[in-house]
């Protein structure tokens, strides 16, 4: 007999009564250091109680009101959003995938307001993940991802990771943008290689076509810098980012140049819940924290601690894990046996990961984690390796 709750996501062993900081507790009071953080998305951790207030205090005042009206606090996070980024003007959704589709739409008007109806492609990379959406599904290109939901939506080309010959070489008059994860998630913790974004970057500029970062999980801070593509030197012309923006609370936003922007004109975008005062609220209340003084340079130096102790392990169980990839507090290890065996082998030990494709296991934990967490969860991990290793 089918489940109430419609069954994509198997059958959970593990369910939390509450979170506090970097742990989660389950009805029976067993603890878990959480280095998943809800995949990647309580930057903050859990229950953090300046986000707490925020929402509280927002929820005492307005929830919803709709885009017909101004809201304060959207415009608030806008102007903070833009201050700190490449972007002149974003706009709010609710989700991730929300806000790549909206990355690609923008793409596409942009070029049909400026007289170039034609040019409606965008490129992504193998191993991408942009979201569960008709577009984005077709954006990521994953088979496991497209499979039953065809027919497949027209305009996007894919090309080998990392590759500049192949991109510039994939775009035609009727390319429009190029969409890529500066560090893939999904696609297992890859960071782009280096010189990468600037190529790209210089691509698009030749051909006239929209630079379009998926931030969406390495975005708000996980690297140490607010936003992944600072590290490059290099300036998007899109940005979509959500995960860590709410910091569990459910938010998404576009952030685009002037001249992408200029071509959303009024009535050709909408979203009923988006930048609503709550989620709003709670946006602000986390750049608060992301912004202040040290915060990410606190990031910055605990995942180098992080890096340097996983080295370490990578050293000692070669025949458990093949090295480390990713960027800052994204951290994939390459595991010998299923990545899956050694996600359940930690969440026995009372630290909790997450699987990534490439049979990669992710640690994206809270980004307010400090050394004491890192030596927790490296001897979780050294412990399960053992365990694995001696089988
Ligand atoms: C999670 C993710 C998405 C999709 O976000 P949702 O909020 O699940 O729609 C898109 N792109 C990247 C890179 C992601 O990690």
């Amino acid at each position: 007999m089918i489940t109430p709750v419609m069954p994509t996501y198997g059958s959970p062993e593990l369910a939390f009564e509450k979170g506090e900081g970097v742990y989660l507790y389950t009805g029976d009071g067993r603890r878990f250091l959480d280095f998943g953080a809800g995949i990647a998305v309580a930057g903050l951790g859990h229950c953090h109680p300046h986000l707490i207030e925020a929402l509280k205090g927002q929820a005492d005042k307005l929830w919803h009101c709709s885009n017909l009206y101004e809201i304060p606090e959207q415009v608030r996070l806008a102007e903070r959003l833009v201050a700190n980024s490449f972007a002149d003007s974003v706009f709010f959704n609710n989700s991730g995938a929300e806000a790549v589709e909206l990355s690609i739409k923008v793409a596409r008007k942009y070029h049909s307001e400026n007289g170039h109806p034609e040019r409606y492609r965008v490129i992504t990379c193998e191993g991408a993940f942009h979201g569960r959406s008709l577009a984005t599904i077709a954006a990521g290109g994953q088979e496991k991802h497209l499979k039953g939901f065809g027919p497949v939506v027209e305009g996007f080309d894919h090309v080998a990771f990392g590759n500049l010959n192949e991109m510039r070489a994939a775009i035609g008059p009727e390319t429009a943008a190029i969409l890529v994860e500066p560090v893939q998630g999904e696609g297992g913790i890859r960071q782009m290689p280096k010189g990468y974004l600037k190529g790209l970057r210089d691509i698009a500029d030749e051909f006239g076509i929209l630079l379009m970062l998926d931030e969406v999980q390495c975005g708000m801070g996980r690297t140490g810098k607010l936003f992944a593509y600072e590290w490059a030197g290099i300036e998007p012309d899109v940005l979509a980012t959500a995960k860590g923006l709410g910091g569990g609370f459910p938010v998404g936003a576009c952030l685009a140049k002037e001249g992408p922007a200029a071509a959303m004109t009024a009535g050709s975008h909408g979203s009923t819940f988006g930048g609503n005062p709550l989620a709003m609220a709670v946006g602000n209340a986390v750049l608060d924290i992301i912004l202040a003084d040290g915060f990410l340079g606190h990031v910055d130096s605990v995942a180098r601690l992080l890096w340097s102790r996983l080295e370490g392990l990578c050293e000692t169980y070669p025949s458990v894990f093949q090295g480390i990839s990713g960027a800052g507090l994204m951290v994939g290890l390459k595991c010998v046996p299923e990545n899956a065996a050694v996600v359940a082998k930690c969440a026995e030990n009372g630290l909790l990961l997450v699987a990534a494709g490439n049979n990669v296991v992710r640690l994206v934990p809270p980004l307010v984690i400090e050394d004491e967490h890192v030596n927790e969860a490296v001897a979780i991990i050294e412990k399960a390796a053992g365990e694995l290793a001696g089988n």
